[in-house]
């Protein structure tokens, strides 16, 4: 076997890291923002019908435009949306890298507002799309000001908005994305992974998308429909831009099993997200003991929190791993990140945080 450093690899790779957070078999699992309660079993049984129905006809290429899926997806979402505007992928970060194979690429910009997903700037490496780090305020909250200043400022040609931000939790409002829409010619993306998480009466970008074409709303089933292993993620936009991305796709990327579970479950919407009311309660339940426990949690629109007050994140994160508790340092001085899982992992991780703390 040879080096990777002895491969003839793009100057643009080389000495670069792929994403990495560890897959540990542990009791408790709070580190990738899954949704940990399993799916029902009503729907489990229809999705392996749909599934096993999907077999017969699997000597055939699946749908390449998945024109069932599309609908259904409009159908959940709402807010008027056609088939022709929603588009889907193998996860939601699937569908940002079709955006950067459309909109980036050699001698194109993107700009986000670090910190944030640490995909945006891996997608950006792997297409040679250049990526600009913005930043943001103390609290890593963000003002329509501060955004469209430093969008002015780099003329990017991608702007990525993560609402709410991960690995942060902050909640983004919609003048804020309005601004930042008004301030470039580029490619507005919000992505709204963790939507349903958000507080009652929150509004979604998909309110913004009526006249502003160069607008995107990606969303994904992997977070709050607990659909992660399925790899369903998708977007919301003017027509025009699902057809810039057909143009990048591969063709028949979304396999017939999983056009066929997804298709299932959402059917089955309300009864896949009946968890995320009792996420929000322990996500809640999270900051306010954090915070007894002298510790600094951030605000939270999503199901993970982050917390700060920590002398030593990464010795903290190993004591919680030797009690069975894995959560994830995402290098943020200080912090660490966990994500709201049921009542009996929220008090798992809880107590074990305790015992390290008195330590
Ligand atoms: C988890 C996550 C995604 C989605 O990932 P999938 O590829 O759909 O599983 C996208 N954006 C953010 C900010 C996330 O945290």
């Amino acid at each position: 076997m040879t080096n990777l450093s002895d491969l003839p690899l793009r100057d643009s790779l080389k000495g670069r890291q792929p994403y990495g957070a560890p897959q540990l078999h542990v009791p408790v699992a709070l580190n990738v923002n899954e949704n940990t309660h399993p799916i029902p079993e009503e729907v489990k049984a229809d999705i392996v019908a749909r599934v096993a129905q999907a077999v017969s006809e699997i000597n055939r290429y699946p749908d390449r435009e998945f024109i069932k899926l599309r609908e259904a997806l409009a159908h959940y979402l709402g807010h008027g949306l056609a088939a022709e505007q929603i588009w889907a992928a193998n996860g939601s970060n699937e569908v940002i890298q079709q955006i950067f194979q459309a909109f980036g690429g050699p001698g194109r910009k993107a700009l986000g507002f670090e910190p944030t997903y640490s995909m945006y700037s891996i997608i950006a490496q792997g297409t040679d799309t250049q990526y600009i780090s913005a930043s943001r305020n103390a609290r890593f909250e963000l003002t329509a000001e501060h955004a469209a200043e430093q969008v002015k400022q780099h003329q990017p040609n991608i702007v990525l908005l993560c609402s709410p931000n991960n690995p942060t939790g902050t909640p983004l409002s919609l003048d804020v994305i309005e601004a930042v829409y008004a301030s470039t010619d580029g490619i507005v993306v919000v992505d709204e992974a963790y939507a349903e998480f958000a507080a009652d009466g929150a509004k979604s970008a998909i309110t913004l998308l009526e006249g502003r074409p160069r607008l995107l709303v990606s969303r994904t089933m992997s977070k709050a429909f607990a659909f992660a292993g399925a790899r369903v993620g998708y977007l919301a936009s003017d027509a025009a831009v699902v057809d810039a991305l057909r143009l990048v796709r591969l063709p028949y990327h979304l396999s017939a099993f999983t056009q066929a579970a997804a298709e299932a479950a959402l059917d089955h919407s309300k009864v896949m997200l009946a968890a995320v009311d009792e996420i929000r309660q322990q996500r809640d339940r999270l900051v306010v003991e954090l915070a007894q426990m002298g510790l600094d949690p951030y605000r939270s629109d999503s199901n993970f929190v982050l917390f700060g007050g920590l002398d030593d994140p990464a010795d903290v994160w190993q004591n919680l791993l030797d009690q069975g508790v894995l959560v994830r340092n995402v290098g943020i001085e200080g912090t660490l990140r966990v994500t709201a899982g049921t009542e009996a992992e929220t008090s798992a991780f809880l107590l074990a945080l305790q015992q390290v703390i008195r330590n």
